[in-house]
């Protein structure tokens, strides 16, 4: 979950009342800036009394991705009027249709690989981010992101649509972005992420972007990967669930070699390479699968997805992800889910 640094927010606040004094002294009949002037200076003095994130009605605390996304909520979810609460469902409502629109093509065929993948949000937008992002013409390689912000709902899905522009901007031109000390790679592929930027390179660069853009406490997990035609796949594993190499004869899993994005601005990124044959697979997932229990009180965990994965090797990447939705939900044998659930299966299909 998403923690808030209240000195953080105090600052942001400040910030913000310094533009608002001045938009307010110059357009001085404005009626909506004055009204959120005093908005604004509330909260400024409920943090000086110890009140602030406190729901005015019940004092219980605030959702804290909600003050994250808007720092002047005053109620909590349960005590919103009516009218906010119609406002606050149309605004998911258009968040979740933007959401939907920035997910990848299922089922995509490219440089010998075939890519199916399930992205189910917990409630109406999700904090899961899943991408792939490929030439249409002749792909040599493909490039594939799984992440997991921090926190869930609106402020963690407004992170997801961040992450998403950040990789399409830096696979799709290879740019420096403010960069100095960045060394590049020669061209040498076709496709997108061709104007020479390796993997790792992307990473640090991704993070430093995201990290110079987040609120304090704001993170995200993540697994980016390069599948080339050869059978090789280059992946780094930024804090995230281990990615699940199947093979013919053995599953075995790759573990996080780093930290989360946004935590650091300074950081590495460790590449660990793997390369399959045609019908072995990687399987990848958020902790919406990891951590989905069951009725008394147990997690799915690594251990039964490593022996479910193990049995089902030889299903097609659909039917693999159809029956591992299939395996949850036997496990969890009625309790609903708490989480973002994505998974994703990437099989070799050519030599
Ligand atoms: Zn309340």
């Amino acid at each position: 979950m998403a923690t808030i640094d209240d000195q953080f927010l105090r600052v942001q606040l400040e910030e913000r009342r310094k533009r608002l004094q001045t938009a307010v002294t110059e357009f001085s009949s404005d009626a909506a800036l004055a009204h959120l002037l005093h908005e604004v200076d509330s909260a400024l003095q409920r943090m000086e009394s110890g009140t602030y994130g406190l729901c005015e009605e019940c004092h219980d605390p605030i959702e804290a991705d909600r003050l994250i996304a808007d720092p002047l909520v005053c109620f909590c979810l349960d005590h919103l009027t009516v009218q906010q609460q119609r406002a606050l469902e149309s605004d998911l409502e258009l968040a979740a249709q933007v959401q939907r629109t920035l997910l990848p093509s299922n089922g995509v065929r490219a440089a010998g690989w075939d890519f199916h993948y399930h992205w189910q949000p917990f409630a109406l937008v999700s904090g899961d981010y899943c991408d792939l992002i490929y030439s249409k013409n002749g792909a040599e390689e493909i490039w594939f992101l799984l992440g997991d912000v921090s926190g869930k709902g609106v402020a963690a899905s407004m992170l997801m649509t961040h992450l998403h522009a950040i990789f399409r901007s830096l696979t799709s031109t290879g740019a420096p972005v403010g960069e100095q000390t960045m060394r590049y790679a020669p061209s040498s592929s076709s496709g997108p992420g061709n104007a020479g930027l390796s993997l790792d390179q992307l990473m640090l660069m991704a993070n430093r972007v995201f990290c110079e853009s987040v609120m304090a406490g704001q993170f995200a997990t993540m697994v980016a990967g390069r599948a080339s035609s050869s059978g090789r796949v280059e992946i780094v594993n930024a804090g995230h669930c281990p990615v699940v190499v199947v093979k013919q004869n053995e599953v075995t899993a790759l573990p996080s070699t780093g930290v989360p994005l946004g935590m650091f601005c300074e950081g590495s990124a460790v590449v660990q390479n793997v390369d399959l044959g045609p019908g072995e697979s990687l399987f990848l997932y958020t902790d919406g699968l990891s951590e989905t229990f069951n009725p008394t009180g147990k997690q799915y965990g690594d251990e039964r997805l490593g022996r479910f994965l193990a049995d089902s090797r030889t299903l097609t990447p659909d039917a693999l992800i159809a029956a591992c939705l299939r395996d949850v939900k036997e496990f969890a044998s009625g309790t609903p889910p708490a989480d973002d659930l994505t998974l994703m299966v990437i099989n070799r299909t050519a030599p």
